[in-house]
């Protein structure tokens, strides 16, 4: 067997859509498993559909997710160039191939007349109303008009395009790895166009050529393409490429988390989540995506929860390392079912990824998040470890952390109304009088003194415990109590109980 030859191939039309990032991983483990190439091809053939900066986004996207290029428009390579609009003169070739040898043809016809040629096949009832060969007599292209007829047209600049002839009336057959034997009739499929006249090929004569010339071994892409499948096997056959065509892996589609159809954009934003790997802002709108990074999740916690999107291990494991991903991934584990884009299943996979993370690891969220100066690495690895078992996004390390940079104005009511009342006062004051007398006391040691305190006025301490809370943070619930107060010191605490009992007071 060949050595594994796989490729990416988006169109920079935007933003590198969160299934798009599947497929690139798909094709990564695959070729990382074999010790095989990861090629990344730019497929910018569709001048009208090209947006600026897109490209670089998808590179920096698949960089920030971990996925590494062999070979590519930025890498370069023995194929090179990766970038099919500065191919173009390698597509002119094998498109005059196909017309030289009767399996393409020059269409000259005018989007009236195609528009009229519609109209005429929908007024017949015809279900499909396209250019095929049903149709093709009735045009003006090379296979109607006479060879002088058509140079003449050439020699004159008439627009044109380049289609290809479908066989009339055949099965064509492909075996699909995912989807297995699949067999469509060429009257189900148009004379697709291949080429136009500024020599700009389409899609399926760029992407059938650069596969066969860059040696690509499997073709694993979205389930979008497999509609355009048997076209491309008619392209691998005209142009004798038969032997040497990919093995097809066409994957299934990703739904809405509630299953029902196929996950968009819309149904992202209205539930609120991203659906693109890095925010993107869209330079013809100003129009701004968010995304994943910015979001607040991991990229390996991402490319985990992607892996499991229409593949499964076949084990009850979940947490996988991208070695691991490696190392078990095969294709005929990938399944044909839609895949549900459960979003909570991403937010457990960033929370499992957060906690596994060490806490100088996780001090960077918070530092990048505070004013410069304000707090120590050490002291922001410390608080990330007290917050890492409570927090879903690496954003929340600073919300959850507010608290402790920022005295409380406001103290919840309800705590107030059920936990504040004279004995709580009383252990408070006793309580910040004893902290007086330590200097740097550890979690520890608060929480001793606190005992003997409410010992000495016979107050049990979870009575209190909820009103000493909320006087340091303002809130009835959060991180550890005595931890909290090792990080604040015990002046700030003083500080905060003294301000506490004045401000509840006049409440
Ligand atoms: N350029 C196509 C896309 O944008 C590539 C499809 C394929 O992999 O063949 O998805």
């Amino acid at each position: 067997m060949h050595p594994v030859r796989v490729r990416f191939a988006p169109s920079p039309t935007g933003a590198l859509h969160i299934g798009g990032v599947r497929t690139a991983l798909y094709n990564y483990l695959l070729a990382r498993k074999t010790n095989g190439t990861m090629i990344l091809r730019i497929e910018d053939t569709d001048q009208t559909r090209f947006v600026p900066g897109a490209e670089e986004y998808i590179m920096k996207s698949l960089e920030w997710v971990g996925i590494k290029i062999d070979e590519g428009a930025a890498q370069g390579g023995p194929h090179a160039p990766y970038r099919q609009s500065e191919r173009k003169a390698i597509y002119k070739q094998y498109a005059q191939k196909l017309i030289d040898e009767g399996n393409a043809y020059y269409a000259f016809d005018s989007e009236e007349e195609l528009e009229a040629m519609r109209n005429r096949l929908k007024a017949t009832g015809s279900s499909l109303q396209q250019y095929s060969a049903t149709t093709r007599m009735m045009m003006a292209n090379s296979l109607t008009l006479s060879e002088s007829e058509v140079a003449q047209k050439l020699a004159a600049g008439s627009p044109y395009v380049i289609r290809l002839k479908v066989p009339d009336s055949e099965e064509i057959e492909l075996s699909d790895l995912i989807r297995g034997e699949v067999k469509v009739h060429s009257s189900q499929i148009d004379d697709k166009v291949l080429m136009k006249s500024d020599g700009m090929p389409t899609y399926h004569l760029a992407n059938v050529v650069d596969d066969y010339l860059m040696q690509i071994t499997h073709v694993i892409r979205g389930e979008e393409w497999l509609p355009s499948a048997p076209l491309h096997v008619l392209l691998y056959r005209f142009l004798g490429w038969e032997k040497q065509m990919p093995q097809f892996a066409h994957l299934p589609l990703l739904l809405k988390p509630d299953g029902n159809g196929k996950l968009s954009k819309r149904d992202a934003d209205k539930a609120g989540f991203p659906l693109f790997p890095l925010n993107w802002t869209d330079p013809n709108t100003g129009e701004l995506s968010k995304g994943f990074r910015e979001s607040g999740y991991l990229p390996d916690a991402l490319i985990n929860f992607l892996a499991f999107l229409g593949w499964n291990p076949g084990t009850e494991q979940e947490i996988f390392s991208i070695q691991e991903l490696i190392d078990s991934f095969t294709v005929e584990r990938i399944g044909k079912a839609g895949a549900r884009f459960d979003i909570l299943k991403a937010q457990w996979f960033n929370q499992q990824y957060l906690k596994a993370r060490t806490n100088d690891e996780l001090a960077v969220y918070l530092l990048e998040a505070l004013p410069p100066n304000l707090c120590s690495k050490e002291k922001a690895a410390k608080i990330c470890g007290m917050l890492k078992e409570r927090v879903t996004f690496t954003h929340d390390f600073a919300t959850q952390a507010r608290f402790l940079f920022e005295a409380p104005t406001v103290y919840d009511p309800q705590v107030i109304s059920k936990k504040w009342n004279d004995d709580a006062v009383n252990v408070l004051t006793a309580f910040s009088e004893a902290l007086k007398k330590l200097t740097n006391p550890t979690a520890e040691v608060i929480k001793t003194t606190l005992e003997q305190v409410t010992t000495s006025l016979n107050i049990g301490t979870g009575k209190i415990l909820q009103a000493l809370r909320v006087a340091v943070t303002g809130a009835g619930s959060g991180p550890d109590l005595m931890l909290s107060m090792e990080i604040l010191g015990s002046q700030e605490v003083i500080t905060r109980i003294q301000r506490a009992i004045t401000t509840i007071k006049k409440i």
